[in-house]
């Protein structure tokens, strides 16, 4: 088989309006089938490092002023969500975003919208890859996803990225409002994922449940890249045990 590839982002600078910067020259790799986790502090640019891979940054009224994107041979920056999507890039987005009047299974099928036409069986296998996640989606199919709670809206959240058959997710902060199972759930389901072959870009502010999904990490500071390196050796530096892990 072709080599799959991985994601490169070089130097990049993002602004929002004409001002300000929230991101400077953040350089990061995503090897094919790795996991990368990115931490940081509320507002600290890693939303919006995802939105600038997605193509949603436009959407938020940002901007990309410097550097690089590109998923392979695929250049991203500057592209939109459906270019994004048919490289094999897909978001799930920060806040478990459904579509709150649709059910759980119009969610479903909305994931992958822009891929074309796709022959009924390969909806249906995908589909079926999602409720053999999330059973209990399957059991919730003509439910208003509006109506679910919390960690179910998370699951339909990744299970309609899912639909779209991605080799690189985009996570953002999955764990975020949920109970300690949900966590553990979601974690068991990132590794799964990963395990099937997609590599995995992690937004997360639980550091324990990151740096244990991990290969690698990056530590954001209001825009810069602070620390990095493999998750194992971040999560025994004081830094990330004091500020992120909760240690003394
Ligand atoms: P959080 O976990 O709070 O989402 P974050 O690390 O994901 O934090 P970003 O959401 O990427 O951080 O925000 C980075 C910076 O950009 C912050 O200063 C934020 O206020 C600003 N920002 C984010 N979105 C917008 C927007 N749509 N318009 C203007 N400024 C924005």
């Amino acid at each position: 088989p072709a080599e799959e590839p991985a994601l490169h982002v070089e130097e990049l600078d993002v602004t929002y309006g004409r001002a300000l910067s929230a991101l400077r020259s953040v350089s990061l790799t995503v090897p094919h089938g790795g996991v990368v986790a990115l931490l940081g502090a509320n507002g600290a640019g890693k939303s919006t490092l995802l939105r600038a891979v997605s193509g949603t940054l436009r959407l938020h009224r940002g901007a990309i002023t410097g550097g690089r994107i590109r998923y392979g041979d695929t250049a991203l920056d500057g592209r939109d969500p459906v270019a994004a999507v048919r490289a094999g890039v897909v978001q799930v987005p920060e806040g478990r975003r459904v579509f709150a009047g649709l059910t759980v299974d119009e969610n479903l099928r909305s994931g992958g919208l822009g891929l074309g036409r796709r022959s009924p069986a390969l909806v249906r296998a995908g589909r079926e890859r999602v409720f053999a996640f999330f059973p209990r989606l399957a059991e919730r199919t003509h439910q208003a996803a509006g109506l679910l709670s919390g960690g179910e809206q998370q699951m339909l959240a990744i299970g309609r990225a899912l639909m779209a058959a991605p080799r690189l997710l985009l996570l953002d902060e999955p764990s975020l409002g949920l109970a300690p199972l949900m966590v553990h759930r979601i974690a068991e389901v990132v590794r799964e994922i990963n395990a099937q072959g997609t590599a995995v870009l992690l937004v997360e502010q639980n550091a324990g449940m990151a740096l244990s999904l991990a290969d690698h990490a990056h530590v954001l500071e209001v825009g810069e890249v602070r620390l990095s390196g493999p998750a194992g050796e971040l999560a025994r530096t004081d830094a990330v045990r004091r500020l992120y892990l909760g240690e003394e």
